[in-house]
């Protein structure tokens, strides 16, 4: 089962992700998690992308969409995937067509997380408060979220009526407990 998480900063993707792996046994796929881990590693690609990341911009579409070619390649994608965080533009939305085409696979669902903007603020707020200063991510301020809500609007939500044209796109509302949230997702997949 191959299925696409979108929503904004802060809505729930990767706890909704979380539960799916576990339900599907199926492997979540984030972009975010894999550029932070290129820039811990000190790659290339984390050196490009740290200082975009950090000032809550996105990374080139072109090496996102090669990074996610590459990873869905992978062995352990062969059950499926969770896209969580990608795409985020149109431009990756018709990339990953074209890619899914030419590797004989296809979207089974794509569902999108809608949370209020206040209460974003707040979760971000608390992720940050909640994790030791170590492992906090650096765009996980008032100031830095702010941009990456302008960009969500700008350059990804414009990704959903391309999908919702496709008929089938879902909706959740993610101001809902952890577990409603999960369960009407699992509706959604059945
Ligand atoms: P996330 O963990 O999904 O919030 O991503 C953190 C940051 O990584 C974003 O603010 C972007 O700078 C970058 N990023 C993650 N996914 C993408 C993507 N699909 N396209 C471009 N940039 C991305």
């Amino acid at each position: 089962m191959n299925i696409v998480l979108f929503g904004p900063p802060g809505a729930g993707k990767g706890t909704q992700a979380a539960i799916l792996v576990e339900q599907h046994n199926i492997v979540q796929l984030s972009t975010g998690d894999m550029l932070r881990a290129a820039v811990a590693a000190g790659t290339e690609l984390g050196k490009q992308a740290k200082s975009v990341m950090d000032a809550g911009q996105l990374v080139a579409d072109d090496l996102i969409i090669g990074i996610i070619s590459d990873r869905i390649d992978e062995p352990d994608c062969k059950n499926g995937f969770i896209l969580d965080g990608f795409p985020r533009t149109v431009a990756q939305a018709e990339g990953l067509d074209v890619m899914l085409e030419e590797k004989g696979l296809k979207l089974d669902s794509t569902i999108e997380i809608v949370v209020d903007e206040q209460i974003l603020f707040s979760r971000i707020e608390q992720r940050a408060s909640e994790t030791p200063e170590e492992e906090r991510r650096a765009d996980d301020n008032a100031e830095t979220l702010k941009k990456r809500l302008a960009v969500y609007h700008e350059q990804t939500a414009p990704v959903l009526p391309y999908y919702e044209a496709k008929g089938n796109l879902h909706k959740v509302d993610g101001m809902q407990s952890i577990e409603e949230v999960a369960s009407q997702i699992a509706n959604f997949l059945k």
